[in-house]
């Protein structure tokens, strides 16, 4: 299919040979058969990496083969009990890692299918929104500015559609198209005018075409290979845990060398003493760090799906957190979007308009009373060139109405409607010749009609100030005459006051024309009209926005709404929602035009709303917010909103009223286009950084802990509290699922009443870093204190007499003397407090500042379960047969877990106390 010249034959050719056409589309069945058929529209993607892999890729760490080679050694040594025991601590090990890993894989492949375009196409007659990988050959595809073209196809109608070609041709210049055939059969791809293909996007006009080719079969397809993507994307966070990890990786290893310098000193066995450090290496390193990151910032980006928010990249999650200035659109974001026409300026009169939602039931009164005759047929007029100048389409559904497309053109069919006008009818009289589409930088649009009559109707609307200017010529009492300064005011002043009641006002004018040509140029089409009237709808403010823009205020983070509407509604509605605090501004985009970038970068804190503005003031705003080195969080739908979302640190774009173009240029897409949505993400965002460093915490703390343990004991010459056996379990029992467990932890309730976080701050910074230290002493001292704790009430001498004790048994056995205590008995309690103080310590790292009674014991289930189990397994194993001679454990009496139990809660005590003291 892909040799035939598509470029050089009739629209129609094409259709009768791919078996579809412009009125019906293809049949439901005939599409399913074609995609069996044809198989998926969409790019073969690269293999990921096969669980396989994964799994051996847990054994490609040095530290890992060094434990394999202490494996072997002590294999051949002959303690076995030891070599087949580290050996299935390895595995366990690479098993958890790969079960982490695979599972970050899968969230984040979870997450790239959630991105997925949609397209509008022609199936049974009706339009359908699809995914675009569902598109086959055949297929009829409507294409507005801001699509993406989602196959190649021959277009079959086309008014004022440019395409941008960069992602095939290089050229970034917007491409003219149109249906027309062309003649030379060898045209290469830039200059088939009458084509569009998979990847480019629309950047102004509409048009429909007919898929040819799909999927690998498209232009774009012959070269995907070159242009895939490259890997998935590292966070910022996730990139400087890795140089931090590094850094940490030596740190332990000299702590772990210095170890095991010691014991040799003290004469130990050498594979004793480097199975010990070895196992001290892999238990102090963290890691499992990447993947819980990996995992926390997953599943904290599926959980903001639940909020209405689709994270597009992931390292807009970090910067969420440090969102300082958030800059929304007003129209669908901090309103309803859904209009009613409240009032019409029509005939010099101002006409109340009854009804609720886009129902078409409704009266027109002027002063309460019924309208005249010729006011009536004014009002009628007016609707009637809204409607013949209209994309949307009224449904209705069960017992409502529904608009299909821009609910501003809604309202005013639903307006016609009650006035007896109906767009069916009205387009059949009046046949579409050509249009001017609407464009939120004109914010304006124009259709040309044929007519009855010997001429063509132009029809306009848009913004009331936009239209009046294009008007000389004005319609009143059925008659028309020149349009003159004092109508200007009357027509300016009556905008003002619509305006002033929060009401989104658009202009209606017309004129006939005497052309021929169905295309004509909107510079001889939109001038010289004649001024009909104002149409005056509500827009409410969406209920939730007010205490979404307050909580904002208490989060430190600066609201500022963006509109392309008028000043006095722009005006109305921030005052109404909270915008306007501070005694900030309300400016205009002529306005903002007169400031050069500098004032504007000292000015732009003191401004809250902008009115009038247009896609390129929106991008000035971001370089000043910017500038002051603020994180700007920004949104955009339209087409040329496109770079502003891309430059904003945060470009947000919006699921429904948003387009392809900026919602590819985007980090995420709110899809209910709410701004309360915005603020749920900034919560999570944060919520999501917080969690990943209580669990960084956490696993650093512990690590330091069972460190300074084996440090101390060192130092002090003492028989070594744990065995390498041990130390490996307890990096598998602590380490594995409570950290996890914190980092998919429920966002802290507070989270919004604290300061936006600095992006340049460390994540672990100064004092941070203390804690963890001295979290990590407080474990190492329950360990020792517990385990010279056993062997001070086992030993020889009576217990009472501690300082005897210290004299004769300690400080000897320090200097290289014995020491009579259960040496075996000892360890094992010092075993189980190291494991049971970091599951109490788990509690202290939910908050570092809030007591665990404050936050709720119960508010993390997973952490609860986690650390239950962890306890489950350390009890098991000394009491499970045959595990003690692998353990190297004994089973203790009941004061000795009295003792543990009493020793594992310092730390989460000390801690809560500290808590206790810094809240008062
Ligand atoms: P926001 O940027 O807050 O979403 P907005 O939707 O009001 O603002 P635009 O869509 O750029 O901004 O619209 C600007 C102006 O253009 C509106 O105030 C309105 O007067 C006019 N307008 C909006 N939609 C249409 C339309 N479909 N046809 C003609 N004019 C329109």
């Amino acid at each position: 299919m892909t040799d035939i010249s598509w470029h050089t034959m009739q629209a129609s050719e094409i259709m009768r040979n791919l078996g579809t056409n412009t009125d019906s589309g293809l049949s439901h069945v005939e599409a399913e058969n074609r995609l069996k058929k044809y198989g998926y529209n969409q790019l073969e993607e690269k293999e990921g990496i096969s669980p396989l892999m994964l799994f051996l890729g847990q054994f490609n760490d040095f530290i890992v083969w060094i434990l394999i080679a202490a494996t072997i050694v002590s294999g051949f040594l002959g303690e076995w009990v030891d070599a087949l025991a580290i050996l299935a601590i390895v595995i366990i090990n690479a098993i958890i890692g790969f079960i982490q890993e695979y599972r970050a894989e899968k969230s984040l492949e979870a997450l790239r299918k959630m991105t997925t375009l949609f397209s509008r196409v022609l199936r049974n007659s009706e339009i359908h929104s699809i995914p675009s990988r569902n598109i086959v050959p055949g297929d009829i595809v409507l294409l507005e500015a801001g699509d993406y073209v989602p196959a190649d196809g021959r277009l079959c109608s086309s008014f004022s559609l440019k395409t941008q070609e960069a992602s095939l041709t290089g050229e970034s210049t917007p491409v003219v198209k149109s249906a027309e055939p062309l003649q030379n059969p060898l045209l290469p791809i830039g200059d088939r005018e009458n084509m569009v293909f998979m990847g480019t996007s629309v950047t102004s006009g509409k048009g429909m075409c007919v898929v040819i080719t799909t999927g690998m079969h498209t232009e774009l397809g012959k070269i995907a290979g070159l242009i895939q993507e490259a890997g998935k994307e590292d966070t910022p966070l996730q990139r400087k845990l890795e140089v931090f990890g590094k850094k940490l990786v030596y740190l332990c290893l000299g702590i772990v060398t210095l170890v095991f310098l010691l014991e040799l000193w003290r004469k130990d066995p050498l594979l004793e003493a480097f199975l010990m450090s070895v196992s001290l290496a892999v238990a102090a390193i963290p890691e499992g760090l990447p993947a819980i990151v990996t995992i926390a910032l997953a599943l904290g980006v599926q959980r903001m799906v639940k909020r209405h928010v689709l994270i597009r990249k992931l390292p807009a999650v970090e910067a969420l957190g440090c969102t300082t200035v958030i800059c929304s659109d007003k129209t669908g974001t901090l309103t309803q979007n859904e209009m009613t026409v409240r009032k019409i300026f029509a005939n010099g009169k101002t006409v109340d308009v009854s009804g609720t939602g886009y129902d078409p039931e409704g009266n027109f009164a002027f002063n309460n009373m019924p309208l005249s005759e010729i006011d009536r047929r004014m009002v009628t007029f007016v609707l009637g060139i809204g409607v013949l100048c209209n994309n949307a389409h009224l449904k209705r559904d069960n017992t409502t109405w529904k608009v299909i497309g821009d609910p501003t053109e809604g309202a005013i069919l639903s307006a016609a409607a009650k006035a007896g006008l109906w767009k069916e009818g009205l387009q059949k009289k009046f046949p579409l010749a050509s249009e001017n589409p609407f464009d939120s930088d004109r914010k304006k649009m124009s259709t040309v009609r044929k007519t009855p009559y010997s001429v063509f109707l132009v029809c306009e609307k848009g913004a009331a100030d936009v239209i009046v200017k294009d008007c000389t010529k004005i319609y009143i009492e059925g008659e028309l005459r020149d349009l003159t300064e004092d109508d200007i005011r009357v027509i300016v002043n009556e905008n003002n006051k619509m305006a002033d009641a929060a009401l989104r006002v658009i202009g209606i004018a017309f004129k006939p024309l005497d052309l021929e040509t169905l295309n004509p140029d909107p510079a001889i089409t939109e001038r010289d009209l004649i001024f009909a009237g104002l149409l005056a709808m509500i827009d409410p403010p969406r209920p939730e926005v007010k205490d979404a823009v307050a909580t904002c205020h208490k989060a430190g983070i600066t609201t500022v709404m963006i509109t392309g509407d008028h000043k006095n509604t722009a005006w109305a509605i921030g005052e109404e929602l909270g915008f306007l605090c501070n005694d900030r501004k309300v400016i205009e985009g002529v306005e903002l035009d007169t400031l050069p970038a500098e004032i504007l970068e000292k000015e732009v804190s003191k401004i809250a709303v902008y009115a009038r503005v247009s896609a390129e003031h929106k991008l000035r705003i971001v370089k000043a917010w910017k500038k002051q080195g603020s994180v700007v969080a920004m949104t955009g739908d339209g087409v040329n909103d496109a770079p502003a979302v891309k430059e904003a640190s945060i470009g947000i774009s919006m699921g429904i009223t948003g387009t392809d173009v900026t919602k590819e240029a985007s980090d995420m897409v709110i899809t209910d286009d709410n701004f309360a949505s915005i603020v749920a993400a900034v919560e999570e965002g944060r919520g999501i950084y917080d969690n990943i460093k209580k669990s960084i915490h956490y696993l650093l703390s512990c690590n330091a802990g069972e460190i300074l343990t084996m440090l101390f004991a060192s130092i002090c010459n003492l028989p070594l509290p744990l065995f390498p056996i041990q130390i490996l379990w307890i990096n598998i029992a602590t380490d594995g699922l409570p950290a996890l467990a914190l980092g998919v932890d429920a966002v802290d309730t507070d989270i919004m009443k604290r300061p936006a976080r600095r992006s340049a701050e460390q994540i672990i910074d100064k004092n941070l870093g203390l804690l963890i230290v001295f979290q990590g002493f407080l474990i190492a001292l329950s360990t020792l204190l517990a385990y010279l704790y056993v062997l001070y009430y086992t030993s020889s001498v009576k217990p009472g007499y501690l300082h005897y004790w210290f004299l004769n048994e300690l400080i000897p056995c320090c200097l290289g003397g014995p020491l009579t205590g259960d040496l075996e008995r000892a360890r094992t309690a010092a075993f189980s407090v190291m494991v049971i103080s970091q599951l109490f310590h788990s509690f202290n790292c939910r908050n570092a500042h809030r007591s665990l009674f404050k936050i709720g014991i119960f508010t993390n289930k997973k952490l609860l379960l986690a650390t239950g189990f962890s306890l489950a397994m350390q009890v098991a194993i000394i009491y499970i047969p045959y595990s003690e001679n692998v353990f190297k454990v004994m089973p203790l009496e009941l004061k000795d877990w009295i003792a543990i139990f009493g020793f594992s809660t310092l730390v989460f005590i000390i801690m809560e106390i500290i808590k206790c003291f810094k809240k008062s």
